[in-house]
């Protein structure tokens, strides 16, 4: 994956990681396993997410 594609992704895909570095903080779960819902964790388990 390119590291555009990457980026690009990261923008299209609002996390809690996002939303915590824009000031937010939601603490949503991931619903598949119960850890916490980051960008990471979807991208390398491939949960959904369920925002
Ligand atoms: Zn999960």
């Amino acid at each position: 994956m390119s590291l555009f594609a990457w980026r690009w992704i990261q923008r299209k895909i609002p996390t809690d990681d996002v939303l915590k570095k824009r000031g937010f903080s939601l603490g949503s779960k991931c619903q598949c396993c119960g850890q916490e819902e980051s960008f990471d964790h979807i991208f390398l388990t491939s949960h959904t997410p369920h925002s």
